[in-house]
């Protein structure tokens, strides 16, 4: 299900709901040496008591590991594909206009991306570009499968997004090659066009694209689709079920970003990069957890620290492994 987001539902021609995909999820490994399969289904009732249960595949694609929740707004359909936990439960936005589609981010391990090229053919609809958010390795390392298979698709991002990623990119596969072996890309794919910030058409579709920095990431893309009323946060926002990535120390401008998210009027929906789209409540929630993490680094000397107060603090909370994962991160970058 979707909390609180009937506008959602109502419109969904979902093939999986949240507890199905969580229970997908449930049977994935775990991605860094966090908590054991074992210890996270404890710690989550749903995945716990959903563990093992049958009938949780989509019965159009009996094998597929992800899952794929379809809304239809008029003639223009968003499809979005959720990655099992191994994949850090990323989102990859599909809009499906008249004549073709347009992708949005690439999915951390190429069989989940992989998965996404081969459902976007069965749309039957050419792609004509894919634009990514932000840099992180999580939205931008599947793209190497995306480019393979639809080969005439330019990458699109936000000037200042290909820098890092071209800079630190070959870094960063090589920090996840020791977990997850050839399931990672084995080379960088950085966009090569750049998106302008502001109205465009794309396929009869206006999107409002928008430029944010230093919060989530030390730049960030948020698309708004001002005729579905539908907010494209990305990293942006975070499921009230989740914990958020807290990887660079931009806590206080993040909180004023979010703030001008809230400032939008009529967007109830929000997609987000990770896990099902959320109502705007999940702004709020976003802004009491940057908070919180906020004081936690203030008071907290190393990573280990940060990372059991912020597990504390938010013990209701998936995803507790990548806090440490963060953690690692955000206290790397302050040395
Ligand atoms: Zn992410």
């Amino acid at each position: 299900m979707l909390p609180g987001n009937s506008r959602f539902r109502r419109l969904s021609q979902a093939v999986l709901s949240r507890s199905q995909f969580l229970q997908l999820a449930a049977g994935a490994l775990l991605p860094l040496a966090g908590l054991p399969r074992s210890a996270a289904a404890a710690k989550n009732p749903e995945l716990a008591q959903n563990g093992d249960a049958p009938g949780t595949k989509d019965a159009a694609a009996p094998d597929r590991m992800g899952a794929i929740l379809v809304n239809q707004f008029g003639p223009v359909k968003i499809h979005s594909y959720l990655s099992p936990l191994d994949g850090f439960h990323v989102n990859t936005q599909m809009i499906e206009g008249p004549t073709a589609v347009v992708i949005f981010d690439g999915q951390l391990l190429l069989p989940y991306a992989d998965e996404v090229a081969s459902y976007v053919q069965t749309l039957g609809k050419p792609v004509d570009r894919i634009i990514l958010s932000h840099a992180h390795t999580d939205h931008w390392a599947g793209l190497q499968v995306l480019t393979e298979r639809f080969a005439g698709a330019r990458v699109f991002a936000l000037d200042g997004v290909a820098d890092p990623i071209r800079a630190r990119g070959k870094a960063r596969l090589d920090s996840f090659r020791p977990i997850y072996g050839d399931r990672i890309a084995t080379r960088i794919t950085a966009p090569t066009e750049t998106i302008t910030e502001g109205l465009q058409r794309i396929d009869g579709i206006t999107y409002d694209f928008r430029r944010f920095v230093d919060a989530e990431a030390d730049l960030q893309l948020a698309a708004l689709l001002p005729e579905q009323k539908v907010l494209m946060a990305f990293d942006l926002v975070f499921s009230p079920n989740e914990h958020a990535f807290t990887v660079v120390d931009h806590f206080d401008h993040w909180m004023i970003v979010l703030e001008q998210l809230k400032a939008l009027q009529g967007y109830d929906t929000i997609t987000i990069g990770h896990d099902t789209p959320v109502h705007r409540s999940a702004i709020d929630s976003t802004i009491t957890y940057v908070k919180r993490a906020r004081e936690i680094h203030a008071a907290s000397a190393d990573a280990k620290t940060y990372s059991e107060s912020l597990k504390a603090a938010f013990p209701d909370r998936q995803l507790a492994s990548m806090v440490d994962f963060s953690a690692k991160l955000l206290y790397a970058a302050r040395r």
